[in-house]
């Protein structure tokens, strides 16, 4: 019998359920966290239940999280950051979520990204005096839980390496975080041998990080961390999601494990290193279902891909998504209102366990035994190939006629800046905002309104006017030099350019964790990529008419739509992206066309979609500064481009973030200090940059002085002729009264340094 197992399961509950429960423990209405236990026990017992029914060989347990799963590892590992002073073994759920959110004596542990998914983890803080010496016992809890309802059990864990290789060292500089490693591995087998105890028999470990470039020093590290996983009487299989580990294939031969699982999803170019070098008495677990994708499974091309595996492993090839289920919404079931024919192309959570059930079946039984399930997939993967919804002859055409010049502005920019200034007339040290203002309760309830039919279009759009008009009387009455219409009708910088381009489609209930309570629905872009008419013009010009100051236009940029979008896979992701690119140019010609002088694209994702891999990320950068330039180069040179990113660490990437030659690159930089500037000007960074001059994740209003100390920093890295003044970024999650305050020490602060430079 062929072995189908996954990663993890999506935590956070078809409907939400544990965002619901967990906001509910944060508002006080929960004070014994009983709603809360109830609600993580219930959503556990049904996911194991799910995975049980689709013949899965034992239910995935340690995936589940109150918040985060990299904190309770180190929650149950007793290795808290030490500024809490909170003991691990004692630890109270208050004190978990303190940890992930923060308290009035302490700000929450860091956030990043994990790995190049979407989902934030917390980053582990340690020192020298990190002990590791146990904690919390609701991993344990969790596998009686699951036995206790009858089942198999596999723990999966995240591995010792890639714990701290996410860790934040904050031990003396003659040190480092591999330094740990004896006392994390300690940890571990403490944990393995009470696991093996319980009654488990395998444990997945997570390693990641062996998808990476990993120093040798952490190469080196790789023997003694397998001896440490080896527990008598406990499987190990390691898991290596996200990329490929092909690398590393002989060196973990030599070692003793039972078993690895590989990310074919991702790195199928990886299958033959392994078939050479993975012993055939060990479990070769492969992952051949999309974990991070929504796409149904080409299950006969996956049934060719094993089948060489399948020969040789027999009983110990195993069958599983490529990663963790976490990075999909849980089930189809409840999207009624997709378009059928798109909906028969997807497959969430739930659905995927189907899948990996088929392909056991297959191969066990035989094709034939399954040949009707076999064939509604492939008609439903030759559908989507062939679907006249995915392909549209004009925009293929249109790609085609991509020429180099479309990505190139007429002059350099030192000579677009003066025929800008001409046009402009701006001020030295421009003031400007980043997009939206605050989103109040009544815009909410207006955009809720519309969209449940309750407001008529024409009602709609006057009330958005309202908002518009509204927003720019106080940019006025600040003295801002550049407005902004404030974005009153986006609910979401990408949903709201997706719902109106082709080739985009929407949930009701698909929603992906992102961290802790917080979730995104991230659109679905199935085919070509078409604006069929204007999207912000009509907005934009209105925002202009009400005012003689310039106003900024406001788009989200191609790399960005792409990056929080479900893709399709059925193209490389640099077409999809010119696609974008098109569209968006497209929408900036019109706004020129308009009248609007400066364009903002938005591209805060532009970092993130970075591969994990040095060696790919020059194509990367090639195709995403491509796709930007398709975008925003159409212009004449006195129309004034401007990008944002919010996300730090520009310095490994300069010179693609110079290539992309915008006039205007405005960035998040407050909370370094302006440290992060200095990247840029080391870089001889060559157009103007507007340095975030105040942090807008926090509800505090800077002084006057603390942004001008800010901005005679920046001045010190770049010539002030280059420099503009604004916040970090959009404001839309902040309150009026905090927002006003806040751009009027602002303005201020620009305006005393103008008079004094
Ligand atoms: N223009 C957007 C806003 O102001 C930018 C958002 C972002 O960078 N994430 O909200
Ligand atoms: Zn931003």
């Amino acid at each position: 019998m062929t072995t189908t197992h996954i990663l993890g399961f999506p935590r956070i509950g078809a409907h939400r359920e544990l965002k619901h429960a967990l906001e509910s423990f944060w508002r006080g209405e929960d004070p014994d966290a009983t709603r809360l236990q109830d609600t993580g026990r219930s959503l556990r017992a049904r996911h194991w239940q799910a995975q049980r029914e689709a013949g899965l060989a034992f239910v995935t347990v340690g995936d589940f999280a109150w918040y985060d799963h990299i904190l309770t590892l180190c929650a149950t590992l007793g290795a808290l950051p030490r500024r809490f002073g909170f003991d691990a073994r004692a630890l109270t759920l208050t004190q978990y979520f303190a940890l992930a959110r923060g308290n009035a004596d302490h700000p929450a542990m860091d956030m990043t990204k994990w790995f190049d998914t979407n989902y934030h983890h917390l980053v582990p803080e340690f020192d020298e005096h990190t002990r590791f010496d146990g904690g919390v016992t609701w991993l344990l809890d969790e596998v009686d839980e699951a036995h206790a309802l009858g089942h198999a059990v596999k723990v999966a864990l995240p591995g010792p390496l890639t714990l701290l290789w996410l860790a934040r060292w904050d031990g003396g500089a003659t040190t480092d975080r591999l330094d740990l490693l004896p006392r994390v591995l300690a940890a571990y087998q403490r944990l393995l041998t009470a696991l093996q105890r319980r009654g488990v028999a395998w444990v997945q470990v997570d390693e990641p990080v062996l998808c990476l470039d990993l120093p040798e020093a952490w190469r080196a590290a790789l023997p003694a961390s397998c001896a440490a996983l080896q527990v008598e009487g406990l499987k190990t299989l390691l898991a290596l999601p996200f990329g490929s580990a092909a690398e590393h294939a002989e060196a973990l031969a030599a070692l003793p494990l039972d078993g690895v699982h590989l990310d074919l999803v991702r790195a199928p170019q990886q299958l033959p290193a392994w078939l050479a070098a993975w012993p055939r008495d060990r479990v070769l677990s492969l992952g051949v279902v999309d974990g991070r994708n929504i796409w149904r499974t080409d299950l006969r091309r996956v049934l060719t891909l094993v089948r060489e595996a399948h020969a040789a492993w027999g009983e110990r090839l195993w069958l599983a998504p490529s990663c963790s289920l976490l990075h999909v919404p849980v089930s189809l079931a409840p999207e009624t209102r997709l378009d059928p024919e798109l909906r028969s192309w997807l497959a969430f959570a739930t659905e995927k366990l189907d899948e990996l059930h088929l392909l056991a079946r297959a191969l066990d039984e035989g094709a034939p035994a399954v040949a009707e399930a076999l064939a509604q997939a492939e008609a439903a993967v030759a559908g989507r190939r062939a679907s006249p919804r995915v392909t549209h002859r004009a925009v293929q055409r249109r790609l085609a006629q991509v020429t180099v010049d479309m990505a190139q502005r007429g002059r350099a920019f030192a000579e677009r800046a003066v025929l800008q200034q001409q046009a402009l007339g701006l001020p030295p040290l421009p003031t400007t905002t980043i997009g939206s203002f605050p989103q109040t309760a009544a815009i909410r309830q207006t955009r809720a309104a519309h969209r449940r039919g309750e407001l008529s279009a024409m009602a709609y759009l006057h009330r958005i006017r309202d908002e518009i008009r509204l927003a720019v009387r106080e940019q006025e009455a600040l003295g801002l030099d550049v407005l902004v219409h404030g974005e009153a009708e986006r609910n979401d910088m990408v949903e709201y350019f997706g719902e109106q381009l082709f080739g985009f489609a929407f949930t009701d209930h698909g929603w992906v964790q992102s961290y802790g309570s917080r979730c995104v629905k991230p659109p679905i872009l199935y085919g070509d990529v078409l604006r069929p008419e204007p999207i912000t013009v009509e907005t934009t010009r209105y925002a202009q008419s009400l005012t003689e100051r310039p106003m900024k236009g406001m788009l989200t940029g191609p790399v960005t739509l792409l990056q929080w979008s479900f893709v399709r896979d059925d193209q490389p992701r640099e077409h999809t992206a010119l696609q974008l690119a098109l569209a968006v140019r497209d929408e900036v010609l019109d706004l020129e066309r308009a009248g609007i002088r400066l364009i903002q694209i938005d591209e805060p994702a532009f970092r993130e979609g970075l591969p994990l891999r040095r060696s790919d990320w020059a194509h990367y950068l090639d195709w995403a500064v491509r796709a930007f330039k398709v975008a925003s180069c159409g212009v004449r040179d006195e129309t004034q481009i401007h990008t944002h990113m919010c996300y730090s660490e520009f310095n490994d990437i300069l010179p693609a973030i110079a290539a992309l030659d915008a006039d205007v690159i405005t960035i998040e930089t407050a909370r370094s200090a302006m440290a992060l500037l200095d990247g840029f000007g080391a870089f001889a960074y060559p157009n103007a940059i507007g340095p975030g001059v105040y942090d807008i994740h926090s509800p505090r209003v800077p002084s006057v002085t603390a942004m001008t100390t800010l901005l005679v920093r920046a001045a010190s890295v770049i010539p002030s002729d280059r420099l503009w003044v604004n916040p970090d970024c959009g404001l839309k999650t902040r309150g009026w009264p905090e927002t006003r305050a806040a751009l009027a020490n602002m303005v201020a602060a620009a305006r005393a340094l103008r008079a004094r430079w």
